[in-house]
């Protein structure tokens, strides 16, 4: 183990997109170290439930509902808003089953959701330029020198962070995060009473030293989350991430933007689900709501040739974005939707599965994206806009979504 963590910030982190310029390499070996011998955050017999869980949704007998922020934050560890995100994924997915009858598999974006890439690694403002903010994780939102300086014991905290929504999560969850029997969920239709958790792997010095050896099965696991994913920027077929996902046994899935290539499909398939096991690989496909159409088809008959039995996720948020007039960062609820909608007309016409949705929301009122039928105005914006990254969709919006997604399936 000790000579896989050696190399990740050294000769790997070379290769490795969106990784920080982290200052102190002591340091940073020292942190890796003591997260190498930290408990696991999630048991690899629960990663095998999910991927269970998502074989379903492969077949096309189960649905994925995946949300929650753009980018966790430390202070956002509360009891109140981790119950607010859990409530309201509970309530949408009692929407979504009953409209589609089917189960819903239940998965947060949260209790390791803390580190983001960037499209650039610079951030402009009032003539100065800093480090672009790369999560709770990594750095802070602090438009301050010191703010933006990478600091790797960010890292333990981004543990400690996740070890503690997950103890929120078992004691709030009807299930508990990993799956434990618990009392049914209302309105699902045979829906597991379970919820699981997942993020990007990006930070690859913590991902690595999560990394665990089962007893059991003698695989490895990334046990910092049951799902882990990689995105659109980090998702070179040859890359250090995808390297990492091939090394482990959890579900994996990968993000897919309007411009991925059929042979990057292929690709994905060969390095990650080699043995063709349904549940093992999921693709979020995030087009935008004007490519979606055009882009699916190609991608799912390409995996459909492979003979692979890949989930079929969208993620109608990341296309979809826009800067309003005031400077904020926003989506519209109808375009979403559109995307949602897009989605599903290429999988009927194809006869494959719109396997689930992956959303970013917070169970909070904020005004971060626009419309909706309680609306959400352009002028709004400013009112309570507190992301630290992407826009998301609040509870309203999020529920008003999925009575329409569950029309969608219904019909
Ligand atoms: C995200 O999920 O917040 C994200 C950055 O997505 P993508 O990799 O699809 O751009
Ligand atoms: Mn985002």
């Amino acid at each position: 183990m000790v000579g896989v963590m050696g190399g990740i910030g050294t000769e790997a982190g070379q290769r490795a997109a969106q990784q920080p310029d982290w200052p102190e390499p002591q340091e940073l070996r020292a942190v890796t170290g003591r997260l190498a011998k930290a408990p696991p955050l999630v048991r690899a017999e629960a990663c095998d439930r999910l991927r269970g869980r998502l074989a379903a949704v492969a077949r096309g007998e189960a649905l994925l509902l995946q949300g929650g922020d753009c980018a966790e934050t430390f202070a956002g560890v509360t009891p109140q808003a981790v119950h607010g995100k859990l409530e309201l994924l509970r309530g949408m997915a009692g929407v979504l089953g009953r409209g589609a009858a089917l189960p819903v598999v239940r998965v947060g974006r949260m209790a390791g959701q803390f580190a983001k890439p960037r499209s650039s690694a610079v951030e402009h403002r009032d003539g100065s330029a800093l480090p672009s903010y790369r999560g709770d994780a990594v750095n802070s939102l602090e438009f301050t020198a010191a703010g933006r300086r990478p600091d790797p014991q960010r890292m333990e905290r981004m543990y400690e962070a996740s070890a503690t929504t997950l103890d929120l999560l078992r004691t709030y969850a009807h299930g508990a995060p990993e799956g434990q029997a618990g009392a049914d969920i209302p309105g699902a239709v045979d829906g597991p009473p379970e919820f699981f958790v997942s993020h990007e792997a990006l930070l690859l010095d913590y991902e690595h030293a999560l990394t665990r050896t089962d007893d059991t099965t003698g695989a490895r696991y990334g046990t910092s989350g049951h799902l882990l994913w990689v995105g659109e920027r980090t998702r070179a077929p040859e890359g250090a991430h995808l390297d990492f996902l091939a090394g482990i046994r959890n579900p994996v899935a990968v993000k897919l933007g309007p411009t991925t290539e059929t042979d990057e499909v292929l690709r994905y398939i060969e390095r990650l689900d080699p043995d063709r096991e349904a549940g093992r690989l999921t693709f979020v496909v995030r087009a935008g709501a004007d490519r979606i159409r055009d882009v699916l088809p190609a991608l799912v008959e390409k995996a459909l040739a492979e003979g692979a039995a890949v989930g079929w996720v969208t993620d109608p948020m990341h296309g979809n974005t826009f800067t309003a007039p005031s400077g904020h960062k926003t989506r519209g609820f109808d375009v979403i939707l559109d995307e949602i909608r897009g989605f599903v007309e290429v999988h009927r016409a194809l006869g494959t599965h719109p396997g689930g949705i992956h959303l970013e929301l917070t169970g909070e009122d904020v005004t971060e994206c626009v419309g909706g039928a309680d609306p959400v105005h352009t002028d709004d914006l400013p009112q309570r806009y507190t992301t630290a990254c992407d826009p998301r969709l609040n509870r309203r919006q999020a529920l008003d979504l999925a009575s329409r997604v569950a029309e969608l399936y219904r019909g």
